[in-house]
């Protein structure tokens, strides 16, 4: 559940999502992408790999994927029914497989086995959509670039910044709202504040350092179906 107050002009929700992000800052002063990484490659084919899944499972594969195909090149050769076993425990596997040797063969074949700089580069290799893009462009280079994953609709929506259901419209909303430096943290701080405290099913808004600047505390609690009456359930069995 979101709310934004009716009352609150466009300049009050810019200085309130300046002072969340300042909040945030004092916060998780080190936030930054989760996913365990020692050059752009690795990092596209970590995010590559994170869709619909967690970064813990991620960490918890590609070392080994890695110590076998360290670069874009030697992943180019791979077979991708050679590269399932070892990221089997994770969802999708099968396709990303497939993704990421093919992300492997277009860097070599348009880019000189390197990541390119640029969004529509990005955004044309194989498993790579908007937010792995901006991932990439955020963390690997440092350029101005907020993703927008789930954690970041949840908070978006419940701190009031954005009514936005589409995650285009949530990162037009909050990109409009806060200076371009500043963009890849926010990202990172919010994904780490929904971790944390902003979870999805119960918020843990009696203890957030931004209760005060957020019009969903204490009302964020998704619906649960109200408890059977004990007569119902002994009724029932
Ligand atoms: S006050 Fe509650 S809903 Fe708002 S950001 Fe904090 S935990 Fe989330």
């Amino acid at each position: 559940m979101s709310r934004v107050t009716p009352e609150e002009t466009d300049t009050q929700r810019r200085r309130r999502a300046r002072r969340i992000v300042e909040t945030l800052a004092r916060l998780y002063p080190e936030a930054e992408c989760e996913l365990e990484h020692r050059d752009p490659f690795q990092l596209l084919v970590a995010t590559i790999l994170s869709a619909q899944t967690t970064d813990r499972a991620v960490n918890r594969v590609t070392p080994a994927l890695f110590a076998r195909w360290p670069d874009a090149e030697a992943l180019a050769a791979a077979d991708p029914a050679e590269v399932e076993p070892l990221i089997a425990s994770i969802g999708l596997y099968r396709n990303k497989a497939r993704a990421i040797v093919g992300a492997a063969r277009r860097l070599v074949d348009r880019h000189g086995g390197r990541v390119p700089r640029d969004r529509k580069a990005l955004e044309e290799l194989p498993g790579v959509g908007r937010k792995t893009a901006s991932v990439v462009l955020s963390s690997a280079f440092g350029e101005p670039a907020l993703a927008v994953d789930t954690h970041v609709q949840r908070l978006a929506r419940r701190l009031g910044l954005s009514q936005g259901r589409d995650p285009r419209r949530i990162e037009d909303d909050l990109t409009a709202m806060l200076p371009p430096e500043c963009w890849g943290f926010a990202s990172h701080a919010l994904i780490w504040h929904g971790r944390r405290v902003c979870d999805a099913r119960a918020p843990r808004c009696g203890e957030c350092a931004l209760a005060a600047l957020c019009p969903s505390a204490g009302s964020a609690a998704p619906r649960t179906r109200p408890a059977r009456s004990a007569r119902a359930r002994s009724a029932r069995g």
